[in-house]
């Protein structure tokens, strides 16, 4: 078996009504038991590529291959949907009033009842829900719906799991729990994660590889850490990192020369202290963003933002020196 699980060649899939929507032309590849998030905006194409790999899409063009065999598409088998793969949706699709041992047993077949009593238990004591084997899911929280929901889809030897927005329905805290989650089960399991999300902290958070979409186009897929420290597009510094972006005139009143259209940095590049290549700006707003402050400096008519990680040092009105030791130019 080949290292590549998924691959995804030149698919295309447009709504007949719009030849806005969907996605164009989206080619990659996915490593076997890595977790992959699809981060875009939403309408960015994120629900039909998942829709697409999974087999439940007519592609216009282009293929996906699971294994190096072509995924079949929902006019080509009777039950649409590729069966060593999985969804979970946002609703779960749990039978409420049945207990959570026989929601996640329900899907395996009775042939053997000493294997499905063994792999039941298994990817129960995976998602941790051992304890509540026996309660019905209308008496369990949301996180807790959705870890059995996630124990339902890989109980069947599921090889990929596909998650649609995961964390949209769960609050801050719950949800940093659900991304370590995922990301052990991956980890413990070996099965291949791949979840779409607009919040591109999903991505950086947990992911090995990330996939950014706009618009239906692939802008750039990678580790997560290479797509922050390398963006190909603005767009992508913006959505991942706030990115401060300034023209080139707007550069230049900084003191910073550049012969490229635009010059991009992170708040975090910009280092507040008083180097002698530093520059004077004025504090025009402070953000309290929690641990750190995010400082809104101007100098010559230009603004920018810059970390403060001495919460409270500089207020507004003050005057700070600031070296952008690192930028990148597009
Ligand atoms: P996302 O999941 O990123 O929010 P979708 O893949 O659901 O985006 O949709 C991408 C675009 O395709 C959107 O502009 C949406 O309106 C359009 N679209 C999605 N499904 C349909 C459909 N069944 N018919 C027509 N247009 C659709
Ligand atoms: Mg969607």
């Amino acid at each position: 078996m080949s290292n590549t699980i998924i691959s995804v060649k030149n698919l295309t899939k447009q709504y007949q009504a719009e030849q806005s929507g969907g996605v164009k032309d989206v080619s990659f590849e996915i490593t076997r038991g890595d977790v992959v998030a699809i981060i875009g905006e939403s309408g960015s194409g994120k629900s039909t590529l998942l829709k697409s790999i999974y087999g439940l899409l007519k592609s216009d063009s282009g293929d996906v291959f699971f294994d190096d065999k072509r995924v079949l598409g929902p006019d080509e088998q009777l039950i649409p949907g590729h069966k060593q793969m999985k969804m979970v949706t946002q609703d779960f699709s749990l039978n409420t009033y049945a207990k959570v041992y026989d929601n996640i047993a329900s899907q395996l077949s009775n042939t053997d009842l000493k294997t499905k009593a063994e792999k039941t238990l298994a990817i129960m004591e995976h998602l941790r829900i051992l304890p509540l084997q026996n309660k019905k899911i209308i008496e369990l929280s949301g996180g807790e719906q959705q870890r059995v929901a996630i124990a339902r889809a890989m109980v069947s030897d599921t090889q990929v799991l596909l998650m649609d927005e995961p964390f949209s329905q769960v609050d801050a805290l719950l949800k940093n729990q659900l991304r370590a989650d995922i990301k052990r089960v991956a980890a413990e399991t070996g099965v291949t994660v791949i979840l779409v999300s607009h919040d591109p902290a999903d991505g950086l958070f947990l992911a090995d590889q990330m996939i950014i979409l706009r618009n239906g186009e692939l802008l750039q897929t990678g580790k997560p850490t290479e797509i922050y420290q390398q963006p190909k597009h603005i767009y992508t510094a913006q959505i991942l990192g706030n990115a401060v972006v300034l023209s080139r005139g707007d550069a230049e009143k900084l003191g910073i020369k550049t012969f490229a259209a635009s010059v991009v940095f992170y708040p975090e590049w910009a280092e507040i202290n008083s180097s002698w290549n530093s520059r004077r700006f004025e504090v025009k707003d402070v953000y309290y963003k929690g641990f750190y402050d995010e400082l809104l400096l101007e100098r010559n008519g230009v603004s920018v933002r810059a970390l403060q990680l001495n919460r409270g040092e500089h207020k507004k009105n003050d005057y700070v020196q600031l070296n952008i030791s690192r930028f990148l130019e597009f």
